[in-house]
């Protein structure tokens, strides 16, 4: 499926590049080496759309459909990884909390999201949970009219930085034995730990461990039905496979250009190092895998916009894009010789972060079984 951006998402895009170029490239470098968030660009980036702007324009949003909400995921990659997991992980919450929150949920979690004056994280990994999250043992108990929260959670991205969140936990209550729910927890309420952690992918996004200790949670604050926390997770799962393809598609792109430049102005021997056929190979390679990758992601949002099932465009895009971003990477490094590997040089980090899109959302070996499933029709997942 070739994407061809209308008028108005071309003057879209248009402005999100000068934005990007002048307000996110300059500083990305500086805030992955200290592992900080530049918040302040949320609120800027809400004219772009980037916060709520697939709701309604009744709730706050502005209606964008799945290939502009596509378009605008490419550029945040483009820019800078961090920024698109960011953007993912508050508008998880912001799409949660538009469908499942009550008025006053609403009011008090959902309009302070868009308005970038709350930071918020979505939880549900543990450190014996991982791919297999119907088995959730975080468990929250209700107490008349509060619920105690007990278990911990690991790889939270913006858990160091939010101050509330939505948990997944195991509800035990006469109304649900041991069924997943979603709760709002709030930092200064609830009093959870908070171990930020030091990985090697995506360092401004706050990854980090949550520890829940006999943790109060009032019971308003449970997000929808008790029980129905599973079925509403896996419904979000596949827009959020298109996102973070279309995220690696973005960052494979930045890492061509920067290869193709330096390709044309870097001299060895005598003559370009572009001119030698080796080099020519390595930047065909990446050209192709790039295309590849951003007809999978259109065509996966064209299938989410379309209605009636997009399962397996979004687990292929995710797949395919996020391992060919790496290998794009991989070959812009060496195309850049010992450069390639220079903090000061974005290429390194693009290297790093572009390793951090095969494992969430559904690793590659979990993709490759949804479609093995969705082709074959029997289920090599247990
Ligand atoms: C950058 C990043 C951000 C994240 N952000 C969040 C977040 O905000 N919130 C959150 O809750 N979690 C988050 N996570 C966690 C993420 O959801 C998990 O890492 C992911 O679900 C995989 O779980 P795991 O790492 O425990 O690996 P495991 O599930 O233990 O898998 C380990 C290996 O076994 C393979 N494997 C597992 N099951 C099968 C199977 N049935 N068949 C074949 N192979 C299999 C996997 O593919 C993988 O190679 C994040 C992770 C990363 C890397």
């Amino acid at each position: 499926m070739y994407f061809e951006p209308t008028p108005e998402q071309t003057l879209l895009r248009d402005s999100i590049r000068r934005f990007m170029a002048e307000r996110v490239a300059p500083i990305a470098g500086q805030h992955d080496q200290a592992r900080t968030f530049p918040f302040e660009l949320l609120g800027e980036l809400r004219q772009f759309g980037y916060i709520g702007g697939k709701l309604p324009e009744e709730d706050g949003g502005m209606a964008l459909d799945y290939p502009t909400w596509a378009m605008l995921m490419e550029e945040a990659g483009y820019a800078w990884l961090s920024l698109r997991t960011m953007l993912n992980i508050t508008n998880g919450s912001i799409a949660r909390l538009a469908k499942d929150g009550t008025a006053e949920q609403k009011k008090r979690f959902l309009e302070p999201l868009l308005e970038s004056k709350r930071r918020s994280f979505t939880a549900l990994t543990e450190p014996n949970i991982g791919s297999n999250v119907a088995g959730i043992q975080t468990r929250a108990d209700r107490r008349g009219d509060h619920y105690v929260l007990n278990g911990r959670k690991l790889w939270i991205t913006n858990g160091a930085f939010a101050d509330f969140g939505i948990v997944v936990a195991r509800t035990y209550s006469p109304e649900c034995e041991g069924g997943l729910s979603m709760f709002i927890v709030e930092r200064d309420v609830s009093k959870y730990d908070v171990r930020p952690l030091e990985t090697m992918v995506l360092r401004s996004t706050g990854t980090a461990e949550l520890g829940f200790n006999d943790t109060v949670v009032p019971a308003e604050n449970l997000l929808g039905q008790e029980g129905n926390a599973l079925s509403k997770m896996l419904a979000g799962l596949d827009p959020a496979r298109m996102n973070i393809a279309m995220g690696a598609v973005g960052a494979a792109q930045a890492a061509l250009d920067l290869t193709i430049e330096y390709a044309k102005t870097r001299k060895q021997f005598g003559r370009p190092i572009g001119s030698f056929q080796l080099v020519q190979k390595h930047v065909v390679d990446m050209t192709i895998r790039v295309e590849a990758a951003r007809a999978l992601g259109y065509r996966a949002a064209a299938a989410l916009e379309r209605g009636g099932g997009a399962r397996t465009e979004c687990s292929i895009a995710k797949l395919y894009a996020t391992e060919a971003a790496h290998e794009v990477a991989h070959m812009a490094l060496q195309v850049h010789g010992a450069i390639g590997y220079s903090v000061d040089y974005p290429i390194e980090r693009i290297f790093r972060d572009t390793r951090g899109g095969t494992i969430p959302e559904g690793t590659t070996e979990v993709q490759t079984l949804i479609v093995g499933r969705e082709i074959l029709g029997m289920s090599a997942i247990a």
